[in-house]
């Protein structure tokens, strides 16, 4: 069996622990490989390697971080089909989803390409008589990145790429369900020049993230994943006094005004919804039909959602892959289950589905339901599957409430022609992203990705220009030449004189 082992220090490292996790290819149900899970002092090596590779690292010009990492964007783009072929067995999604993902992570490398000019500090000469002050920003240390499973190239590469730029050390413990992805970009930024030590890779589960939060020397943390675990992040990186931004799960709504050009928002809420088998975290899980809109955005979805291709993420004709995991697609299934016994009316059931020659595979194919309601679980919780469900709501006002009154505020989506309602919604609305006429909202590389409320626990979102704050911390120098003005001891506050 291929054992996933992890990279540190420009090398594969076994480390000491000999627990292991299994990997399946979703789409035939059979495992693959398994991969070593570290121990706490596994981690303690990782974190001794980049805080050595740090004092070199971070006294290195920009221009000349930058420049390896504009090679690493190079070898990206070389070995992009051999990468996007990693993400598809591992975790399913079908090739060309997987490889749009891919290069929405090679964006943040271009951002990152950029960092001489996003570094250049503030100056102001003469804040006081003679006196010059000027702000830079200096890297914080070592900064790890703990990331979920259903983007295993796109949000390690929001993180390690600006972070590495900024000139601090980095260390990704990515989803022990598709880490394959990780190690090659690790052995790629290697090959690019990156110096060993300032990009390691530690696969693991909980020991591992919790020997991260813990150990006194790594500065900052970065997460994304589900939303009780990025409490947990939050919480405990504070308690240990490191700098952490925590990204959670959601629920995004798709509010569909009467007035929207209808055919336009069904192809994005399709999209939305079912694309990578609803296993995003911008997914558009509801729809808000304001309105009389109801009947005919139900009756034009169920259509097309009746003629989803479903099949393995290699084949080019698919249009869905399959969940991740065998659990993962028993849970999608429980919730299509609560869902009726909930009284929500299932339009499509794509809970039997059946694909020949890959009968074990994790398949489910898309599910619709209409007249869900407010208090129901099936609207309240995260279900991360193909599963669209249908709000009905009488207007404009009432469709906000319900986006504003739900838990999550990672993104949503407005489709309508009247401008002042779009101009009013983007607005009013307590979401992190927002879309007028777009389905997916994701910010690009060089604005920032973050959500409001319990999708999102700290304060500097990732990647763009809040990355870059994320990743350094602020001096401020004031300074004066002993050429200038002498003076006799001062006992009280200066002022600007
Ligand atoms: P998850 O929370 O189960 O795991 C995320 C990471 O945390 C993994 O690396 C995992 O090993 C680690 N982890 C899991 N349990 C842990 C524990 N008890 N203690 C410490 N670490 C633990 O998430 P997932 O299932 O991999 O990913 C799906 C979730 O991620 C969804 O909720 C989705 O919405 C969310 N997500 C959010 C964003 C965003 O930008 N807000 C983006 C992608 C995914």
């Amino acid at each position: 069996m291929n054992l996933i082992q992890h990279f540190v220090n420009g090398k594969v490292f076994k480390g000491s622990s000999k627990r292991t996790s299994k990997i399946f290819n979703p789409a035939t149900g059979e495992q693959t490989s398994e991969v070593n899970l570290a121990s706490k002092d596994d981690v303690d090596v990782a974190v001794q390697k980049a805080k050595e590779a740090f004092i070199d690292w971070s006294n290195k010009p920009p221009v000349q971080r930058a420049r390896v990492i504009f090679k690493f964007k190079e070898l990206i783009e070389k070995n992009s089909d051999e990468i996007t072929k990693i993400i598809v067995s591992e975790h399913g999604k079908v090739y060309e989803d997987a490889k749009g993902s891919l290069i929405r992570g090679l964006e943040v490398v271009e951002f990152a390409c950029g960092i001489p000019n996003l570094l250049k500090g503030e100056f102001t000469e003469n804040v006081g008589t003679d006196v010059d002050s000027w702000s830079v920003r200096q890297p914080l240390g070592i900064c790890a990145g703990i990331t979920p499973f259903n983007f295993p190239a796109m949000v390690p590469m929001w993180m390690f790429p600006i972070s590495i730029a900024c000139g601090n050390t980095f260390i990704l413990k990515p989803s022990e369900k598709d880490p394959s992805c990780s190690v090659r970009l690790a052995q790629l930024f290697k090959e690019a020049g990156l110096p060993d030590g300032v990009f390691n890779v530690v696969n693991g589960d909980k020991e591992a993230v919790d020997a991260l939060l813990t150990n006194k020397d790594v500065a900052a943390i970065s997460f994304v994943g589900s939303t009780p675990i990025a409490k947990y992040i939050y919480e405990n990186a504070a308690k240990n006094e490191k700098r952490v931004q925590a990204l959670g799960g959601a629920k995004n709504h798709c509010v569909v005004m009467p007035d929207c050009d209808l055919d336009q928002a069904v192809n994005g809420l399709m999209g939305a919804a079912y694309g990578s088998a609803g296993e995003r975290c911008m997914a558009q899980s509801v729809a808000v039909a304001v309105g009389k809109v109801g009947d005919q955005l139900v009756n034009k979805l169920s259509k097309k959602v009746e003629l989803l291709r479903v099949g393995p993420g290699s084949d080019k004709s698919s249009e869905m892959g399959p969940l991740v995991t065998k659990e993962h697609l028993e849970k999608v299934k429980g919730y299509v289950d609560i869902g009726i016994k909930e009284g929500a009316k299932l339009v499509v059931d794509g809970r039997n589905i059946k694909l020949q020659g890959f009968e074990k595979g994790f398949f489910i194919g898309g599910c619709l339901f209409d007249y869900v309601k407010k208090n129901m679980k099936i609207y309240k919780e995260e279900i991360f599957g193909p599963v669209l469900s249908v709000v009905r709501v009488k207007d404009f006002k009432s469709a906000v409430d319900l986006v504003n009154d739900h838990e999550f505020g990672n993104g949503t989506s407005i489709y309508t022609r009247d401008g002042d309602i779009g101009r009013t919604f983007a607005n009013k609305i307590k979401i992190g992203m927002v879309g007028i006429n777009i389905p997916i909202p994701v910010p690009v590389a060089f604005h920032s990705f973050g959500g409001w409320k319990r999708s999102f626990f700290g304060d500097q979102h990732m990647h763009g220009p809040e990355g870059v704050r994320f990743y350094t911390k602020l001096k401020t120098i004031t300074s004066r030449w002993p050429s200038g003005i002498r003076s006799d001891p001062e006992f009280v506050m200066p002022t600007m004189k």
